[in-house]
């Protein structure tokens, strides 16, 4: 074995893809994990550099590692801006960008050298940060948008999508070893395969173009749960819709909404406007109309008036989404929407927050009593604090940002298990109920074993 590499992950799904990959490379490199800084030859750190806050909690973690371990190699998308880490952290050994798997590699080699042992080479090549049953599947890299609050264009570059036939192993390799569900990202997954022109490839034995709408059908056929992340309101997103309705895709659609006055939105150059989200969301429901939409928005922005706000305040009492996340608009460093008049004062910010959530609340809260008496499928993550209670998530809820429900059992679940649940109770997020029945486990590819990993920080 060669030496013991500390591994802390921040930041978003992408992120911790990324964090997957070295990991991977480390392990099938003979070098093994720490879960503790004491423990670890060197400390690898992925950092996140998208707001603010994120850069703060980057730069602190970087000096938790050096003042506790000392050897520290930089990567991610703080990593992108160097002189911001070797200002707050000179003694650090290496910096790198977000997906710059060799010179991480690379850089680690050099403080402790790889393993030689050629039986390493048969280590299976996957490692995960997720829990067994649920996996990110990461479909491209990079963005070919230019939204003014955002720097990962310049960060991680123009879209690179993946080769379909790429994808569906590296997907038929997750299910074969437990996944039971598939989180597919990207930093816009219905512009997939634009970029390469839906080249094709081959995957057992026929040709897969690189388009969404032929990934998610070959996708389907490996039994998994399926949930789309990232999601913009394109036309040809329609065609997703009835594979829900057929049951081939979870009905569920994460779309980053951001804001819903054309004049904000042009401003933060993304398209449409309420009136245009509405009548999406209008088409999309008529033929999936269990669909849950979770979307996020920016409140906040510079320019953004009373009336603007009001016309988002609107839209989100219209548009009845079933997941919300808002933020407070803040600068990021290099962004475009820092040189934009109009700055909002944050108790301004603080206080439209507050107005836009008691909204979104009251609507969840309604929505949520709507399912008490109904039967759900719940995959479970976790077991609850009473006995026979585990915790776990709907079809309409994706792990660490939406809902959770809780349910009572019998005591012989598992995680990763899928089982019915007989809602009993709801709050404004998360549902209370009890088992009713499990559902059989059918992947559509041989199980396999899996290899565990450990971390010091995820
Ligand atoms: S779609 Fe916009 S917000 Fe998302 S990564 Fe691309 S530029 Fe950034």
């Amino acid at each position: 074995m060669a030496g013991k590499v500390g591994f802390v992950s921040l930041g978003c799904p992408k992120a911790l893809v990324d964090s997957e990959q070295i990991l991977s490379r480390l392990r099938a490199e003979g070098y093994q994990t720490a879960p503790a800084y004491q423990d670890a030859d060197v400390v690898v750190v992925n950092t996140c550099g998208f707001i603010t806050p994120a850069v703060e909690e980057s730069l602190a973690a970087i000096g938790e590692a050096l003042s506790e371990n000392g050897k520290v190699i930089v990567t991610g998308c703080l990593g992108a801006r160097p002189e911001v880490i070797r200002q707050a952290h000179p003694q650090v050994l290496e910096v790198t960008g977000p997906g710059e798997v060799d010179r991480v590699l690379r850089a680690v080699r050099q403080v402790v050298p790889a393993d030689k042992n050629p039986f390493t080479a048969l280590i299976p090549p996957q490692v995960k940060l997720t829990p067994r049953h649920y996996a990110y599947l990461k479909i491209a890299e990079g963005c070919n948008h230019r939204c003014s609050f955002c720097i990962i264009p310049r960060l991680r570059g123009l879209q690179d999508s993946r080769d379909a036939a790429d994808i569906l192993y590296e997907a038929t390799r997750l299910v074969g070893t437990g996944t039971r569900e598939l989180l597919v990202i990207a930093q816009d997954t219905s512009a997939y395969g634009m970029d390469i022109r839906h080249r094709e490839s081959e995957y057992a034995g026929k040709k897969v173009r690189a388009h969404l709408v032929d990934l998610v059908n070959e996708l389907a056929g490996l039994g998994a749960w399926l949930r789309l992340h990232y999601v913009y309101p394109y036309p040809h997103v329609r065609q997703l819709i009835p594979l829900m309705a057929e049951g081939k895709l979870l009905p569920y659609l994460d779309v980053p909404l951001q804001h819903a006055s054309p004049k904000i939105l042009r401003a933060m150059r993304r398209p449409g406007g309420a009136e245009s989200h509405l009548e999406t969301l209008r088409e999309w429901r008529s033929i999936a109309p269990d669909l849950a939409i979770r979307s996020s928005f920016i409140v906040g922005f510079p320019g953004e008036t009373e009336q603007d706000f009001e016309l988002l305040l609107d839209f989100i009492a219209e548009a009845r989404l079933d997941r919300v996340g808002s933020f407070t608009y803040s600068e990021v460093p290099g962004a475009d929407a820092n040189a934009l008049p109009g700055a909002v004062p944050e108790e301004v910010k603080e206080e439209r927050r507050a107005r836009f959530m008691e909204l979104q609340q009251r609507i969840s809260l309604e929505k949520n009593r709507a399912k008490v008496g109904q039967t759900l499928e719940v995959i479970i993550d976790h077991y609850g604090e009473l006995p026979g209670q585990v915790v776990g998530r709907s079809r309409y809820d994706a792990p660490g940002i939406d809902g959770l429900v809780y349910a009572e059992t019998d005591g012989t679940v598992k995680m990763g298990d899928i089982i019915k649940v007989k809602v009993n109770r709801a709050e404004a997020y998360d549902l209370h109920g009890e088992m009713v029945g499990l559902v059989p486990w059918k992947p559509g590819v041989p199980v396999m074993g899996n290899i565990a990993i450990e971390t010091i920080r995820v």
